[in-house]
């Protein structure tokens, strides 16, 4: 007699799971921070872009994704409200087979234009022309190859510090409950001067290590504020940071969790030395 309290709560236990994972563009949606590395990820079959390609199995379908990518960077705040986004190849004669991928994806105009209205004095203007910089399809492709759902950008503005990136971001967390999936893709550690292009694999630098496990044990026990203010990291900071561009997305990612969410890494480890592939999501 006891196995049918037991079957029936199983069977609850199992809608509820299905509710969490499901479609409704009214739950809330995780947020995710991408390490996307070299443009060339975009074309490997390694344990980083394997490890993107089952991502999506393991997410609600969102009804639209924003991207944080350190490839915009602005003087101001923008926001991409074009109907259509068109790929953007933003580098340098790597490989051809690069410039011939296309991931040219709906945008959402209707939840691009929310954002202005949520950043409140943060002074966000709509922009008509960018489309899909690297930072965004070079690790979309892998989580959703088809292109099939709406994506925008929100640009990073330059001249500002981390303090108000984070702060920006804190007042976007709503755009989470209103289907749109928010992905920061930079990079921990992120020094090109570094780099030791010979060998993608090449033994991690002892800094970028430590910088990397230090900015993992913060993000874990959701101590963000260090992370905010990484300068009083000092010479450890200047060279993994050297400049803040791949390292702002990560504060987006941050500042849009809330401090009781789940944060969990997706992936770890280094490539060409110095540049950090950590990915986690939040939520
Ligand atoms: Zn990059």
């Amino acid at each position: 007699m006891a196995a049918a309290p037991l079957a029936a709560g199983a069977i609850q236990l199992k809608r509820i799971e299905q509710l969490t994972e499901g479609l409704s563009p009214s739950e809330r949606m995780p947020v995710l921070f991408i390490g996307h590395g070299h443009p060339m990820n975009a074309l490997f079959d390694n344990t980083f872009t394997q490890s993107l390609s089952t991502l999506a199995n393991h997410l609600p379908r969102p009804e639209a994704i924003m991207v944080v990518s350190a490839h915009w960077q602005t003087k101001g705040t923008f926001v991409s409200v074009a109907p259509k986004q068109h790929t953007i190849h933003d580098f340098g004669p790597f490989d051809q087979r690069l410039f011939e991928i296309r991931y040219d994806t709906p945008g959402h105009p209707e939840r691009a234009r929310e954002v202005i209205g949520m950043a409140g004095a943060v002074h966000v203007r709509e922009d008509h022309e960018w489309g899909l910089d690297h930072g965004a399809w070079s690790v979309l492709r892998h989580i959703w190859p088809k292109a099939d759902i709406p994506v925008f950008q929100l640009s990073i503005d330059y001249t500002k510090g981390a303090a108000f990136h984070f702060d920006l971001a804190e007042k976007l967390r709503k755009l989470r409950n209103r289907g749109v999936l928010i992905i920061g893709s930079g990079n921990i550690v992120h020094n090109l001067g570094n780099l030791d292009w010979s060998d993608i694999n090449a033994k991690p630098f002892d800094w970028a290590l430590e910088f990397d496990s230090i900015v993992k044990t913060h993000i874990l026990n959701k101590d963000y504020l260090p992370l905010v203010n990484y300068q009083t990291f000092g010479t450890l900071a200047q060279l993994a940071v050297p400049t803040n561009d791949h390292y702002l997305p990560m504060i987006y990612s941050l500042g849009l969790a809330d401090k009781n969410e789940a944060t969990t890494m997706l992936f770890e480890g280094m490539q060409y030395g110095s540049v950090s592939m950590r990915c986690f999501r939040v939520g």
